[in-house]
Formats: structure tokens, C-alpha cells, sequence
């Protein structure tokens, strides 16, 4: 998609979503907090929900927060204007309590649709609820921090990198260092992802959620990308975990939206 009509695709999204009504966080909110940043960007952060000084101001990660991140961005050369910024959520809960459910239900279809007019390569998502969301997975952040994931969102590969919450990393010294060396393998994984990732149209169509970050679309690989979407489809009918996939997917590309991924906090 060409940047200006990727630009008028947002703003059309961003338009809807300040009238959105779809979930109890109308009643409290002073605005909906969209996103800010560059459209055309290859990374994206994805946070929780926008607080207090979010909800006066009308921007993500306008905070304490948010100054740890721009710190954390001038640590490897990039700044707020070069990287987009937005949340699971698009407005504030009540005296900044966790998401519902629900509310992330009604909520993340705007995300979702970001994530496909902005094709990131790399969305960075920070804390739990934005990276169980996205991963499909409920595997808290404890665990999956620093580690980057392979998944297909808006139709395209994208490169998932899970890292601690800034909010959290705040008050707890040991997370900030965690934290700090996490996002500095962010330029190595925008690098990687710019190298390694065909275009989605180069893959054969049904195999591009199964294909493994590392294989190339090659006559070599073709058998065990072959293996790995037949693995995929038989799992599908005897597990959990690759029907939510599907589910992700489904809703990350405009499909209807059945049952909830239940998700908990984790913390
Ligand atoms: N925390 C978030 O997750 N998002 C914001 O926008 C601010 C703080």
C-alpha cells in the first residue's frame, strides 16, 4: 500500500474509533487514545491501556512510562517519530485497572487493523496483556520475554518480540535491566527481519502461517515446510492451541470473532 493511502486508511480507522461506544470504557474515558507515530514504520509498540495523562492528552505513553521509553529509543538511535506506539486497549479503565475480557474483545479489532494498514516487521509488545494477545498464546511475560516469535498477523509474517512493561521495569530495578537488554537486540531483529522475510506473495499460500522464521521458500525446504503444514492441520483437530491461532488470525484479518481468548494478567 502506498504511504498516502495508508495515511487516509488510518485516519479513516482513527475517525471511527473516537466515536467507538463499544464497551463500558466510554463512560469514563475523556478521548479515545488511538496510536501515534510514523504509519510507514517497521516497528511497532504495542502497550496495555492508556492512563491517566494518556486519557487527558490523547497519546500513548505520555507518562513516566513513556519517557522511560523514548530513553529506551535513544539508547538504539531511533526516536518516538520513527516507531508507531499504541495499546490493546484504545481507552482508559477506571483508576488504571487491568482490562476485562470483554473490553479487549470489543477493543481489538482496531489494533488488529492497524497492524494491517502499518505492515510492521517487528511489533515489540510490552507486558503481558499485549503479548498474549498477539501471540495467541497465554504464556506470561515472565517466560517469553526477550524472545522473538514468528507469527502471521494482518496477512503477513512478523516478527513478535515480547518485552517487559515499562510501567513495571519502573519500580523494579532488576526488570529495568532485563528490559534494557531486551530492546537492545531490537536493531539485530528489524535487521534480521528485513533480510529473512519473503514477501508474502512469494510463499505458497497455504504453507505462510506454518513456514519457520528461518526457512527460505527453496526446493530444499519445501518438504519440511510440507511436513510442518501437514503437522499444523492434524494438530488443529486433535489440540487447543492451533485452532487459537486460527481464531487470531481469523479476527487479525476482519473474520468474525467467535469465542473469547481468555486471557489473565499473569503477573
Ligand atoms: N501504559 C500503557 O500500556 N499504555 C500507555 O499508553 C501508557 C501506559
Amino acid at each position: 500500500m502506498d504511504p498516502a493511502e495508508r495515511l487516509a486508511r488510518l485516519d479513516e480507522l482513527q475517525a471511527e474509533a473516537s466515536g467507538c461506544t463499544r464497551c463500558r470504557l466510554v463512560e469514563g474515558r475523556t478521548q479515545v487514545v488511538f496510536g501515534v507515530g510514523d504509519p510507514n514504520a517497521d516497528l511497532m509498540f504495542v502497550g496495555e491501556a492508556p492512563g491517566f495523562h494518556e486519557d487527558k492528552q490523547g497519546f500513548p505513553f505520555v507518562g513516566q512510562a513513556g519517557k522511560l521509553l523514548d530513553r529506551l529509543l535513544e539508547g538504539i538511535g531511533l526516536s518516538r517519530a520513527e516507531v508507531y506506539v499504541s495499546n490493546v486497549i484504545k481507552c482508559r479503565p477506571p483508576g488504571n485497572r487491568d482490562p476485562v475480557p470483554d473490553e479487549i474483545e470489543a477493543c481489538e479489532p482496531y489494533l488488529f487493523r492497524q497492524i494491517e494498514l502499518i505492515e510492521p516487521r517487528v511489533i515489540a509488545t510490552l507486558g503481558n496483556f499485549a503479548t498474549k494477545l498477539l501471540s495467541g498464546k497465554q504464556l506470561g511475560i515472565t517466560r517469553v520475554h526477550g524472545q522473538e516469535q514468528d507469527v502471521t498477523l494482518g496477512g503477513r509474517r512478523v516478527l513478535l518480540f515480547p518485552l517487559y512493561h515499562p510501567a513495571a521495569a519502573l519500580y523494579t530495578p532488576s526488570m529495568l535491566t532485563v528490559l534494557e537488554e531486551d530492546f537492545a537486540r531490537l536493531p539485530e531483529l528489524l535487521g534480521r527481519s528485513t533480510d529473512t522475510f519473503p514477501p508474502e506473495s512469494e510463499l505458497e499460500p497455504a504453507l505462510a502461517v506454518a513456514m519457520p522464521v528461518e526457512a527460505a521458500p527453496t526446493a530444499t525446504t519445501t518438504a519440511a515446510i510440507r511436513a510442518s503444514f501437514f503437522f499444523l492441520i492434524t494438530a488443529s483437530f486433535t489440540r487447543g492451541y492451533p485452532m487459537a491461532v486460527h481464531r487470531r488470525e481469523a479476527r487479525c484479518n476482519g473474520g468474525e470473532s467467535p469465542a473469547p481468548i481468555g486471557l489473565s494478567s499473569g503477573r
